[in-house]
């Protein structure tokens, strides 16, 4: 029984949920409130990506009783680390940069608090200087950022695969990229920052939702999982802050008008293409390492150049390759994160054996990087994205789409905007605000 809750409702928590909104208009006016009082949310939000979290945690500042549904196990969508042994890995977003406003901002309130490894010229950065939107309010919640990758490299393929360079090896196809933004990283982790937007959020994970109603006398959501036995939540408002290939099957099963919105075939009309990572983690000898000469930290040597991450912009397979291991100063197995190209990941996408897609990989990169151990990890994993990257997004003037009818329901994400952190905090911030204009027409705080 819950002691936070008035005795004469207990009565109401011993019905299955399911059974009390079928029955909600039999029931005593008294309890009708009381159904309302206890069960309903202002906003429930589908998806606990870097998007769902941005627009959450503005809405739960703003006082709205919000909560976040996920169909995973862990927090943060796209932006996803996984623990092996001891150690772990981000096999998803790679690292954050300065794109744009909303990323600057969620640096400079993470660089605020604490010492990161940052050169000197990091320091004097074009910050916004006006803090509108913080991203929380709490600094115990801030995880530390260091500077990586600290020295990313970039790759001539095209050029590695010509008969000569082969047999002479690779390293003078290897340059220091231009146009690379410093970006930063959590050595725990990127979820770490997914966390961090978290906190204070009522986060509900393992809750696939499969179906919107609306209920129309009531004027709010019902909102249902996959699972039966979860209860379903009640709204006034939904955000569906997921790719648009997996709203599209939530805006088809609203019911009772069984109408979707009018916007949905601009949500049809949105491309996606897959991406593959593979995860290696290698015997320390194996690889070509050597330790950096500042930090002490492992990087991958060639002739006179040392990277720990590589950018293969010409090749028809590999897209990426980064040392994950060297984004911590405690980890002693090197561990590397491939991820293929679009292109490749394509034509394998509906593959059945990921193991064998994985080796296609690796022996692209050992052959690339002339190192045939890449070929023998002492463990391996692939991760298949089957909405890695936003590669047609929504060409509208805001970053999300919205409807009052029959309720209020949007839509977001960073295919609203482009394929980045930036555009998903974007959208989720901008559609937060839209919100609570459409919820409550007092000025945001
Ligand atoms: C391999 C890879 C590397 C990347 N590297 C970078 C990088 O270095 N820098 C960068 O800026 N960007 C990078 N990106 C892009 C970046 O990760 C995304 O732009 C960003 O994370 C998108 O956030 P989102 O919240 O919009 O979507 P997502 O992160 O996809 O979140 C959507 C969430 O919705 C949940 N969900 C979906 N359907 C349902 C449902 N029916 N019920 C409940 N929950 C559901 C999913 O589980 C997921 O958690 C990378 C992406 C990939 C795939």
């Amino acid at each position: 029984m819950r002691d936070d809750v008035p005795y004469q409702f207990h009565l109401l928590y011993e019905l299955d949920s399911d059974e009390l909104y079928e029955n909600a208009s039999k029931l005593s006016p008294f309890y009708l409130l009381s159904f309302e009082e206890i069960s309903m949310l202002d906003v429930a939000v589908v998806g606990a990506g870097l998007t769902g979290l941005a627009c959450a945690q503005l809405l739960h500042r703003w006082g709205y009783d919000v909560a976040v549904f996920d169909k995973s196990r862990g927090l943060g969508g796209r932006v996803a680390t996984r623990r092996v042994n001891t150690t772990c890995f981000d096999h998803g977003a790679r690292f954050v940069s300065r794109q744009g406003s909303r990323t600057q901002q969620l640096l400079h309130e993470l660089l605020a608090v604490h010492t990161p490894i940052i050169s000197a010229e990091e320091t004097q950065t074009d910050f916004p200087k006006s803090v509108t939107d913080q991203f929380v309010e709490h600094p115990s919640a801030l995880p530390t950022l260091i500077s990586w990758p600290r020295s990313p490299h970039q790759l001539d393929s095209s050029a590695a695969n010509s008969f000569e360079n082969v047999f002479s090896g690779v390293q003078h196809l290897i340059r220091v990229p231009q146009t690379d933004a410093q970006s930063y990283v959590p050595p725990e982790g990127m979820t770490a920052i997914a966390k961090f937007l978290a906190h204070g959020l009522d986060v509900r994970r393992q809750h696939r939702i499969t179906q919107l109603d609306a209920n129309l006398e009531r004027r709010c959501w019902k909102i249902t999982p996959e699972d039966r036995s979860q209860s379903p939540p009640f709204a006034r408002a939904v955000i569906l802050a997921v790719p648009a290939p997996q709203a599209i099957p939530l805006l088809e099963s609203l019911t009772p008008t069984g109408r979707a919105p009018d916007w949905i075939d601009q949500v049809r009309a949105i491309e996606f293409s897959p991406c593959f990572s593979v995860i290696g983690g290698y015997a320390a000898q194996s690889l070509p390492l050597q330790p950096d000469p500042q930090t002490g930290i492992p990087m991958w040597q060639m002739g006179d150049r040392h990277w720990d991450a590589l950018h293969c912009p010409s090749d028809e397979i590999l897209a990426w390759v980064g040392l994950d291991s060297s984004k911590s100063r405690h980890s002693d197995e090197p561990i590397i994160v491939f991820q293929s190209t679009d292109a490749f990941a394509a034509t394998h996408v509906d593959d059945t054996d990921l193991g064998l897609v994985g080796d296609r990989i690796l022996e692209r990169a050992a052959q690339l990087l002339n190192c045939p151990a890449l070929c023998d990890p002492q463990w391996q994993q692939v991760q298949r994205w089957r909405y890695g990257f936003c590669r047609r997004p929504l060409a509208s003037p805001d970053p999300y789409l919205i409807t009052h009818q029959p309720l209020l329901l949007g839509c977001a994400g960073d295919w609203c905007s482009g394929s980045q952190i930036e555009d998903a905090l974007t959208s989720g911030q901008a559609i937060a605000h839209r919100i609570h204009q459409a919820l409550d027409s007092s000025s945001i705080p």
